[in-house]
C-alpha cells in the first residue's frame, strides 16, 4: 500500500517507515522537521517537508495516490503541555483536524492514529483495558483524546475508517543501532538513564519513592518501538481488509519499577552511575500496565522485542553509537 506517514522522521515514525519498507509497502514521509530528523530515513524513501495543517496537503494525497495515512506528527511532552497548552491545542488538535479534513476531501479510507495511555489518566484497575474510564490528567492526553473523538465522528458520519493505538511507554531502538530516540529536551526515563551511563549527565534522579508499589517507585509498561511499528502495519492491513474502526492498547503487559529499570541498565551497560532519590513528579500515576489482549486477538499482534533487557540493550547500542543523537 502507498501510505503517508506524518511525523515519519520522528522516533516511532522512523522505525515504522523502516518496517513498512521491509513489509513491501511504500511509505511517503511528511514531516515539518520541528522535532524530526531527516537523517533517520532510509535511502529511497520519498520525503515531503510540510506541516500537517497545510491545506495543500489534499493535493499531495490525491497526486501521490495515497491509500492510507499513519499519523504520528504531534507534540508529546506531558510537562510542556501543562506549561504551554496553546501549542498542544494548535499542533495536535487543530493540526490533526486539518489533516483529517484533507484526508476526507481526498477520499482517504484508512487512518491509523498514534494515541496514548495518557487518555486514561489515573487508572482504577490495572492492567488497563480499552473500555476503562477515559479521564486524562494532563493537556497532552486530553488533546489525543479529542483527536480520537474527532475520528469517531468522521468514521460514523463520513466513513473514514480508523484505528487509534494507545501506546504505553515507547522505548528501545532498532537493533541495527542506526536509528533511535533523539528528543530535545529529553524527558524520558531510559534515554536519561543511558545519558548518565555515558557520563553525559552526573546522575539519574528517580522521581518519588513513596508510591504504593513493591519498591516505592513508579511502575510502567515499556514497549519496544519496533513492536509499536509492527502494530501500525497490522492495523493498516486490518483496515484495508475491511476491519471496522477500532481502538487498541499497545503494551508488553508487564510492569517494571523505575528502580528496576535503573538496576537492569546498570547490569546491561556494566556501568555504575549515580542515582538520586528525588520528589514525585507532578501528575505521575503510580502504576500503568496495559492489557493488550484485544490487539493480540483482533490484529494478531504480538510484542516480540519487548523483554526489558532487549529494550534497554537496543537503546544502549543506539546511544553508544550516537552519543549526540543525529548530531544536531
Ligand atoms: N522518571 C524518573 N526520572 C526521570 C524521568 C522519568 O524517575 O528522570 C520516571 C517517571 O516518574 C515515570 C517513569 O520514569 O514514573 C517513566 O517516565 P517517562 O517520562 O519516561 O514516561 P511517562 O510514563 O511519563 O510516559
Amino acid at each position: 500500500m502507498k501510505i503517508l506517514v506524518t511525523g515519519g522522521a520522528g522516533y516511532i515514525g522512523s522505525h515504522t517507515v523502516r518496517a513498512l519498507c521491509k513489509a513491501g509497502h511504500t511509505p511517503i514521509v511528511l514531516d515539518n522537521l520541528s522535532c524530526g530528523h531527516v537523517e533517520s530515513l532510509p535511502d529511497g524513501v520519498e520525503f515531503i517537508e510540510m506541516d500537517i495543517a497545510d491545506p495543500s496537503l489534499v493535493n499531495v494525497l490525491k497526486d501521490k495516490g495515497i491509500e492510507g495515512i499513519m499519523h504520528f506528527a504531534a507534540h508529546s511532552q506531558v510537562g510542556e503541555s501543562m506549561v504551554n497548552p496553546a501549542i498542544y491545542y494548535e499542533n495536535n488538535v487543530v493540526g490533526s483536524y486539518r489533516l483529517i479534513e484533507s484526508a476526507r476531501k481526498a477520499g482517504i479510507k484508512y487512518f491509523v492514529f498514534s494515541s496514548t495511555a495518557a487518555v486514561y489518566g489515573e487508572p482504577k484497575v490495572v492492567p488497563i483495558k480499552e473500555d476503562s474510564e477515559l479521564n486524562p490528567t494532563n493537556v497532552y492526553g486530553r488533546t489525543k483524546l479529542m483527536i480520537e473523538q474527532m475520528l469517531q465522528d468522521y468514521s460514523k458520519i463520513y466513513g473514514l475508517r480508523y484505528v487509534a493505538l494507545r501506546y504505553f511507554n515507547a522505548a528501545g531502538a532498532d537493533s541495527s543501532g542506526e536509528i533511535g530516540e533523539d528528543h530535545t529536551p529529553e524527558t524520558h526515563l531510559i534515554p536519561l538513564i543511558l545519558e548518565a551511563a555515558l557520563g553525559k549527565r552526573e546522575a539519574i534522579t528517580i522521581f518519588g519513592t513513596d508510591y504504593d508499589t513493591e519498591d516505592g517507585t513508579c511502575v510502567r509498561d515499556y514497549i519496544h518501538v519496533n513492536d509499536l511499528a509492527s502494530a501500525h502495519i497490522l492495523s493498516m492491513e486490518y483496515l484495508r481488509d475491511g476491519g471496522e474502526s477500532n481502538v487498541f492498547n499497545l503494551g508488553s503487559g508487564s510492569g517494571f519499577s523505575v528502580q528496576s529499570i535503573v538496576d537492569t541498565t546498570k547490569a546491561v551497560t556494566e556501568i555504575d552511575f549515580n542515582v538520586i532519590y528525588g520528589e514525585r513528579r507532578a501528575g505521575d500515576p503510580g502504576t500503568l500496565i496495559a492489557s493488550s489482549e484485544k490487539a493480540q486477538t483482533v490484529l494478531g499482534w504480538k510484542p516480540v522485542h519487548s523483554e526489558v533487557k532487549q529494550v534497554i540493550g537496543d537503546a544502549w547500542r543506539w546511544h553508544q553509537n550516537h552519543p549526540n543523537g543525529y548530531g544536531k
